[in-house]
């Protein structure tokens, strides 16, 4: 896929992108591109949109994969399509489910960039509460502090939470699935966070969908729509790696 990743790249950089057209070895001329795209656009707009909505997270890209996934639903008359075409979108997009956030976010509360910084600040002020509780007095300067701590303890929740609603890597091993060179006992070496069959479902009853309604097919039914994406993807990456290689000769 690296060609085409490198490609979709040099779109969304344009700077990158050798605009004289000369043909260095080290850019990508600017007609090997548009080639590969224009072909890519015209014919397999979903894959293209799945494939920038995978590799850049890109917003407009993901609305658009919703919105022609939930249209296809729809059609297949499959039950709270609504739901089934979120979670599969979620997933393979890899924005983490609403039952996911909690443990993400505790884990970006315990290991993220933010939570170190919050923690030696939040001890500075208890030890200095501490020693002016034993020097009597200072209530006022006490109550600071106490307020100051509750103020960064919520700053940094609400930092978590941002982090936590926006990505599946783990916070831990930053996506490396390793943490003090053994496998990261958080994510189980993964890097990631996958929803799980179990969170699936969870995620459904949660929207207020009961077991009984759900039926038996929901699950093969995330899995077929989650297959569409990956399937399209899979195509326009096919197609633009031909077309890529044919402007390359
Ligand atoms: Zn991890």
């Amino acid at each position: 896929m690296s060609n085409v990743v490198e490609l979709l790249e040099k779109l969304i950089k344009p700077k990158s992108l050798n605009l004289c057209g000369g043909g260095s070895d080290n850019f990508l001329r600017k007609e090997e591109l548009y080639a590969a795209l224009n072909v890519a656009v015209s014919k397999h707009a979903f894959g293209l949109n799945a494939l920038l909505m995978t590799q850049f997270s890109d917003l407009s890209a993901t609305n658009h994969v919703a919105k022609i996934l939930l249209r296809h639903a729809e059609d297949q008359g499959i039950s709270f399509h609504e739901i089934k075409v979120s979670i599969a979108v979620c997933t393979v997009a890899k924005i983490p489910l609403e039952v996911q956030v909690k443990k993400i976010k505790s884990l970006h509360k315990r290991y993220g960039p933010r939570s170190f910084r919050s923690r030696k600040l939040i001890t500075t002020w208890k030890k200095r509460i501490e020693s002016l509780e034993r020097s009597g007095g200072h209530f006022h300067l006490i109550q600071k502090h106490r307020d100051d701590i509750k103020l960064e303890e919520k700053s940094l929740d609400s930092w978590a939470m941002k982090q936590a609603k926006t990505s599946t890597i783990c916070p831990r091993c930053k996506g490396t699935g390793k943490a003090s060179s053994k496998s990261c006992s958080s994510c189980d070496g993964l890097g990631r966070f996958s929803p799980s069959m179990r969170e699936m479902k969870q995620e459904i009853i949660s929207r207020g969908i009961s077991e009984s309604e759900l039926g038996l097919t929901w699950y093969a039914e995330i899995i077929n729509l989650m297959n569409i994406i990956h399937i399209a993807q899979g195509e326009v990456v096919q197609e633009m790696k031909l077309r890529y290689e044919l402007e390359s000769i």
